[in-house]
């Protein structure tokens, strides 16, 4: 029996792929990965969690294809490719607010909000 694996979700676009020049298609992946990214994965799992990466892409057959092929190109090893964002965990996402218990803060941290690569 194997021990429980906590869920760490990753989002694809913006945390894996660096997706600086924005969205091209569901099938085309045209930026390379953020740097850095493959080796912290690898570090995450073998710290023993589970790697799961959701992406909007996957509602279609052709969308996971390129994310697949996309991780496999750049050698970065995860345990599942998703539509949804599962249980989890922690999630992380280039587009979130991390809510800290401060509702007060939302609107103005709305109003402010940028992802790190715009
Ligand atoms: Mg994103």
């Amino acid at each position: 029996m194997g021990r429980f694996k906590p869920t760490v979700v990753f989002d694809f676009d913006g945390v894996i792929n660096s997706y600086t020049s924005g969205f091209k298609g569901i099938d085309n992946i045209p930026d390379p990965p953020v740097d850095g990214i493959s080796e912290a994965i690898h570090d995450i799992r073998k710290a023993g969690y589970k790697a799961v990466v959701v992406s909007t892409r996957c509602v279609e057959d052709k969308g996971i294809e390129a994310v697949k092929k996309y991780l496999e190109s750049h050698n970065i090893v995860v345990d599942d490719v998703v539509t949804h964002k599962p249980p989890a965990m922690v999630y992380i996402d280039d587009r979130a607010i991390c809510f800290d218990g401060d509702p007060g803060k939302l609107l103005s941290q709305i109003q402010n909000f940028k992802p790190w690569n715009k």
